[in-house]
C-alpha cells in the first residue's frame, strides 16, 4: 500500500542530509518505509526570531533536502514532474522515499514574486500561505488580522503558485483568508494537516462548511496527529485519527482524506504512537472496523496522489 503524509517538519529538525535516513524524532525514511511505499512532503518551516530572517532558515532547510537528494539518490527524490510520481507509483520501492518540497508559509518569498519561479525550479511544489503568525500574504488563523483575509500581494501570490503548478495549502489559514482562497483559486486547494473543528474545537481545525468546500474543488485535507487537534482532552487515542476521518468522509465524500500527521511539529501524538512507524496501525484499525481495501488505500495516499498527478 503506497503511503503519502501530506505534513512532516523534520527538516527543520536535522543537522545533516543523512540524519533524514535515521534519527530518533518522529520521521525518518528507514521507518516511514517499515510502513511500505512512502511519500512524504517535506515542510520548510520557520520557528525562529527575528521573523525576517524566517527566509534564511527556510531556505536552508530546502538546502537540506536538496542536498540529500544529491547526494544519496538511491534513497531519496523528489518528485517533481508527473513522471516521477508515476515511477513511484510503479516502482512502489520500499528502499527509496519519494519526496515533495512544501514551505510553511509564503514568508519564504521574502516579499518578491519572482521568488515563487526561482523556488518552484527548485521543486517546491505546495505552499501553505501561513504559519502561526501573519506574514504579508495573509492573516494567520493564530495572528492579529491585519489584511482581513489576504493582502494584495497574497492574491497576487496565489494566482501566480497556480499558474505555475504549486498546490495552495490554506491549513494555518484565518477563516478569512481561507474564505478570499477559495474565492480567487482555480485549482484544487488543500488543507494539508487540519482536522474537523466539530469534532475538536481547535482554530486550526477546518469548519463543515470549509470541509465541503475543498471536497468540492477536488482538494484534500490531511488528518492532523496531534492530539490537541484530535480531542477537546488532549488525551488522544488512534481510533480519535479514524473519528476525524470517518467525520470527514461522511461529510464530504472519502476522496478527500488522507494524512498530514504534522510529525517533528507537534510535542504530543495519540496514545501507542512513537512517529511514523505507527502509519500501518491506522490502516490496520481501519480495515478492522471493515473499511474496504480500496477505502483504506485512497486515505492511505490514493487521494493525495490522485491530486498531485492531476496538478503536476
Ligand atoms: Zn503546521
Amino acid at each position: 500500500m503506497l503511503f503519502f503524509d501530506a505534513h512532516c517538519d523534520i527538516l527543520y529538525k536535522v543537522k545533516s542530509p543523512e540524519e533524514l535516513f535515521s534519527n530518533t524524532h518522529h520521521w525518518d525514511s528507514r521507518r516511514a518505509l517499515s510502513n511500505g511505499p512512502f511519500i512524504q512532503v517535506f515542510s520548510a518551516f520557520n520557528e525562529s526570531f527575528p521573523r525576517n530572517i524566517a527566509k534564511i532558515h527556510m531556505e536552508e532547510q530546502i538546502n537540506t533536502i536538496l542536498k540529500a537528494e544529491r547526494d544519496f539518490p538511491d534513497k531519496l527524490k523528489l518528485i517533481r514532474r508527473k513522471e516521477d510520481l508515476e515511477e513511484c507509483c510503479e516502482k512502489l520501492s520500499t528502499d527509496k522515499v519519494y519526496g515533495i518540497l512544501e514551505a510553511e508559509g509564503a514568508e519564504i518569498l521574502g516579499g518578491s514574486l519572482s521568488e515563487l519561479k526561482r523556488l518552484y525550479d527548485l521543486g517546491l511544489r505546495i505552499l501553505t500561505l501561513v504559519w502561526n503568525y501573519d506574514n504579508d500574504v495573509c492573516d494567520s488563523v493564530a495572528g492579529q488580522n491585519p489584511y482581513n483575509g489576504l493582502s494584495d500581494f497574497g492574491v497576487e501570490v496565489v494566482k501566480e503558485a497556480e499558474r505555475l503548478g504549486m498546490i495552495i495549502d490554506v491549513s494555518h489559514s484565518s477563516d478569512k483568508t481561507f474564505e478570499e482562497v477559495m474565492s480567487i483559486s482555480s485549482k484544487p486547494v488543500i488543507a494539508s494537516h487540519s482536522n474537523a473543528r466539530s469534532l475538536c474545537s481547535h482554530k486550526r481545525n477546518l469548519a463543515d462548511a470549509q470541509i465541503k468546500m475543498i471536497a468540492e474543488k477536488g482538494g484534500v485535507i490531511g488528518i492532523n496527529f496531534y492530539s490537541d487537534f484530535l480531542i477537546n482532552t488532549g488525551n488522544a487515542q488512534i481510533l480519535d485519527i479514524i473519528r476525524h476521518i470517518e467525520h470527514i468522509s461522511a461529510l464530504a465524500g472519502i476522496s478527500c482524506v488522507g494524512f498530514g500527521a504534522d510529525l517533528d511539529g507537534v510535542e504530543t501524538l495519540p496514545q501507542g504512537m512513537t512517529g511514523v512507524e505507527n502509519f500501518n496501525d491506522i490502516i490496520e484499525a481501519l480495515l478492522r472496523l471493515n473499511y474496504s481495501e480500496d477505502q483504506v488505500k485512497a486515505i492511505a495516499g490514493g487521494n493525495f496522489v490522485r491530486l498531485m498527478k492531476k496538478v503536476l
